[in-house]
Formats: structure tokens, sequence, C-alpha cells
């Protein structure tokens, strides 16, 4: 699948990310509403937004990603009370989940309304639905006055777009315009329970982390279920660099250390992105490119910085990447997953 359309001239415009111009929503909200696409931030990532009830506009949307078909999008909403417009059935377990959370980084999914297009929900008979916890995002499905559908806003398998910037350089001349509200907060996806069985199933670990979602949810399942149609973001090769990353998720910063010295000897251009810890352990590697998340621990800080560390080694030309696990709860589990999907190699 390619992108044959002409190029477009794509607006930036600044938007202040906690008093956003309401002119700037009215005109941002009218693109949608007349089909067009418009990247605003959200508290996650930066989405690509379009009227989720049309389907020639959510088709742009995958012109746009060259996404694949069969990987549906997000409903993004301003307020819970609009569920029932793209939602048929809201189970009570959904309402609760969307009173504790909403607005903030939780997809639910539901079953469909027939008014959402078949090409929003790749076919399925369900919706993913998210009400954002971000002023820029909903002021602007508020201005736009319909359920918009956003998927993060970047070229399809590459990394989530956490800043304006990010989204230009996958998307400039694709799209009609980029909100810029400085970087996003958590800095990875949502995360997304479907609610439609029992028991619930956290099919993407995201921003909201699991030890929340079961204080309120009690166990949920893990990942895929057999019977239902896979989760799309969790398609094997996603969040990806362009350089070979290698995931050191057991065996800790020494092995890290091996392994990046072992490159540069290769004369491979090396990067690292990690903590301090890491940075300190490749410190007398010469011509090591780090990217420096962090403290050792602050799963936070390495969740908001791992995607835009991504994209910056690979500006940096280097050619292998070796991450080593950040930690194995809350934030980090979802930087995990992320980071086994970005991986040639994983090392266990
Ligand atoms: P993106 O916004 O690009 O991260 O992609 C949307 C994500 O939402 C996908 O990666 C899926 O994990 C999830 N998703 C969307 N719709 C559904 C659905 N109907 N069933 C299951 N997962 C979904
Ligand atoms: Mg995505």
């Amino acid at each position: 699948m390619g992108h044959e359309e002409p190029p477009l001239e794509t607006r930036v415009i600044p938007i202040d990310p906690e008093a956003p111009d309401a002119g700037v929503l009215a005109e941002a909200g009218a693109i949608i509403r007349a089909g067009g696409l418009v990247a605003f931030p959200t508290e996650t990532v930066y989405g690509l937004g379009a009227n989720a009830l049309d389907d020639a506009s959510v088709r742009r949307i995958f012109a746009a990603k060259e996404r694949a078909l069969d990987d549906p999008l997000i409903v993004h909403l301003a307020t819970a009370a609009d569920l029932g417009r793209v939602a048929a059935d809201v189970p009570a377990l959904a309402r609760e989940l969307a009173a504790t959370f909403w607005p903030g980084p939780l997809t639910l999914v539901l079953r469909k309304r027939p008014e959402v297009p078949a090409s929003a929900t790749a076919g399925l008979d369900t919706v993913a639905v998210r009400v954002p916890a971000h002023p820029v995002a909903l002021g602007l499905i508020a201005a736009a006055g319909v359920p918009v559908a956003a998927p993060s806003a970047n070229r399809f398998t590459r990394t989530s777009a956490t800043t304006a910037a990010h989204v230009l350089e996958d998307l400039g001349g694709r799209i009609e315009m980029v909100l810029d509200g400085g970087p996003a907060a958590f800095g990875v996806e949502s995360s997304v329970v479907d609610v439609t069985g029992e028991p619930p199933r956290l099919l993407r670990p995201g921003a909201l982390t699991l030890e929340a979602l079961e204080r309120v949810a009690g166990p949920l399942a893990l990942g895929p279920g057999k019977e239902r149609p896979a989760s799309p973001g969790m398609m094997e090769r996603h969040y990806a660099p362009r350089a070979r990353l290698v995931y050191i998720r057991e065996g800790g910063v020494e092995t890290l250390r091996a392994r990046v010295a072992d490159a540069v000897a290769l004369g491979l251009r090396t990067g690292v992105i990690g903590t301090d810890l890491d940075a300190a352990a490749v410190a007398g590697i010469e011509g090591v490119h780090v990217a420096m998340l962090g403290v050792e621990g602050d799963h936070a800080s390495f969740a908001a910085g791992l995607f835009a560390g991504m994209r910056k080694l690979d500006a940096d030309g280097v050619e292998l990447v070796v991450v080593r696990r950040p930690g194995t709860s809350g934030l980090a589990r979802a930087v995990d997953d992320r980071l086994r999907r970005a991986a040639a190699e994983v090392v266990e």
C-alpha cells in the first residue's frame, strides 16, 4: 500500500496545552468535520484525527499512515456521555472503568453501533473507545462535534509520535494540520481493555498500569484471547526504530555493557537507550551514542523518552541500539511490551 495523493501543505499551529485557543480549536474541528486530518497531542502520544463516523475520512488516516486496513483505530470522545454514539452495549464494568479512569489513558473495547464504519474497526463488531485527558484533544473533539478516530500520528510500524516534530517527520505533506502542544506526557499509548467478555482482557499494556486497572476490575486476562481477533498494536514488528534493536530482557547492565563493547569492536555505530546506570556502564567505551532517559527505577521518565530516544539515535545514524529492561511492574510493563516488538533480537 502506498501514498499516492499529491502533497498537502501541512500547517503546524502552536497551541497552549493547558488553555488552548478556542479559535484554533474551532478551525481544527472544522477541518475534521469537512473530512480532513488533524494531528493533535494527547496525554499518551500524538493522535491523527478524522471523523470516526465517515468512511472516506477514516480511510484517509490509513492512506496517510500507510497503515494495514486490518488494524482498527481508537475512537476518541470528548465525554463518556457520548458513548452511546459509538457503542451498542456498555456493560456495568465498562461504566465503572470509564467513571474511574476517564478522561485518561484507558481504551475500552465495546460492541459497536452500526453508525461506526467498518473501516474504523477493521470489520470487527467491536469498537475501541477512549476519552483522552488532554485539554487540546478534548477541545478539538468537542469543536469537531463528532467522535474522532485517532491512531498514533506516525507511519505504520514506526514508533509513535510523542512530539509535533515527529508527526511532521512521518506525515508532513499528507495531513492538513498539526496542533503543537509540546511533548506528550506519558510517551506510551493507552492501555486497551476488552470488556465484551468475561474475564475482561488487557489486550495492550499501556500508560494506565495493570495494578491500577485490577484494583477496579479485579484480575484481568492478559494478551489476545484465542477466540478473539488479535489486537493490532500487538502485531509482532511494531514501534521499531530503523536501527537494529537488541533488547536485554535478562542479564542486567553487565550484559548490556558487553553487548555494546562487542558491537563497537565490530565497527558498528552503536547506541544505548537507558538510565543513568546504563550510561555509566558504557562511559568507558569510545563513541557510543547514549540517549539517557532518567535515573534507574524512574519508569515514567523511561516511558516518556523511549520513542524520542529511538528517533534521536536513528537521526544520529546509529546502526545498532541496545536497551535493557527497565523493570517488571507499573509503566515498565508497557515499555517491556513495546521493546519486545521493536527488537530484532531479545536476550532472555
Ligand atoms: P494505535 O492508536 O495506532 O496505537 O492503534 C490502535 C490500537 O487500538 C490498536 O493497536 C489495537 O491494539 C487497539 N484496538 C483498536 N480497536 C480494537 C478492537 N476493536 N479490538 C481490539 N483492539 C482494538
Ligand atoms: Mg500506533
